[in-house]
This record gives structure tokens, C-alpha cells and sequence, in this order.
């Protein structure tokens, strides 16, 4: 797609066409977190806006799915997909940090303002509040419990784990 022209002329529309299937096949390399959605786009040739909605709708659709409608905090019914690593926006961002199953979470609306209430400690110490520097799949999460609490990882294949992951066995 060389030579497409980023400027456009003034006669084009706003939106860039996307040659067929490119949209889907840079959504996937989004969503297994080998490209940025910029990126995904240059290689296909993909409109990039259409790139990050489909790849933002499927990771919420999957996160929804293996948190099984739940908000993972509090067994509410779930209805935001939440970002543990808060995300930078645009087409740039860390893929894996925007779209992965390791920084997502479903949390009921109250959980997940709680969860950016800076002032409240509970929702960083259970995992679902994490600084830029941390890594979602290290860092545990405290699922809702009558009791103590179910630590687990999340991992990014979307499970759930029970022991932590073993640190540095990639590069
Ligand atoms: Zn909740």
C-alpha cells in the first residue's frame, strides 16, 4: 500500500477504505499483542481506526467471556472492561497493555471507579490498580471472596492461574 498517501486529497472522504479481510488480519496481530494497531495498519494497509474499534471490541467481548459477565472484584453483574496498567491512547499504545488478557478485568461501574480512585488503596492492593512500570501477568489479582480472597494471575492466554508465572523465560 506504498504510495497510498496519508495527506489524501481534498475531494477524498474523511475515512480511509481498508483493501478486504486487512481490518480482521490487523486486528489479530493487535490481539495477540505482536503489533501496535499503527503498525498492523501500515502492514496491511488498514484504516487504522477501524483496526483499533475491532480490536477493542473483541478484547472486550473476551474478557467478558472468561470473566463469565462477572465483575471479578465483587460477583456483581460486569459491564466495564477495566485496564490494570492504565492505557496510553492512539494508535501506538502498547498492544499488549491495551488489548491484553493480563491488564483487562470486567468490573461492575462501582468497582471500576473505585479502581481509578486514586485516594482509595483497596483496588491497588488487590491487584486491579497497577503502576506503569508493573507487569500485569506478575502482579496478582484478588478475586471477590466471602473470605480471604482467591489470588490468582491472569494470564495471556486468558486463564486464570494459581501460581504465579515463572519470571524471564522470555526474552
Ligand atoms: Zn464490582
Amino acid at each position: 500500500m506504498a504510495g497510498g498517501g496519508l495527506q489524501g486529497t481534498a475531494s477524498m472522504p474523511p475515512r480511509r477504505c481498508s483493501p478486504p479481510g486487512s481490518v480482521t488480519e490487523a486486528a489479530s496481530m493487535v490481539l495477540a499483542g505482536r503489533e501496535t494497531v499503527a503498525a498492523a495498519a501500515r502492514i496491511t494497509g488498514a484504516d487504522p481506526v477501524s483496526v483499533e474499534a475491532l480490536a477493542w471490541e473483541t478484547a472486550k467481548k473476551r474478557v467478558y467471556e472468561r470473566d463469565c459477565g462477572s465483575c471479578l472484584a465483587c460477583l456483581a453483574a460486569g459491564t466495564d472492561v477495566h485496564h490494570r496498567v492504565r492505557r496510553v491512547r492512539g494508535s501506538s499504545a502498547d498492544p499488549v497493555i491495551a488489548f491484553g488478557f493480563a491488564n483487562t478485568t470486567l468490573l461492575c461501574r462501582p468497582c471500576h471507579l473505585k479502581a481509578h480512585d486514586m485516594a482509595n488503596p483497596e483496588m491497588a492492593a488487590r491487584g486491579y490498580r497497577l503502576e506503569s512500570w508493573q507487569s500485569p501477568e506478575a502482579e496478582p489479582l484478588v478475586l471477590f471472596s466471602h473470605t480471604s480472597g482467591t489470588t490468582i494471575w491472569l494470564t495471556p492466554a486468558g486463564e486464570f492461574a494459581t501460581v504465579p508465572p515463572r519470571v524471564g523465560t522470555s526474552a
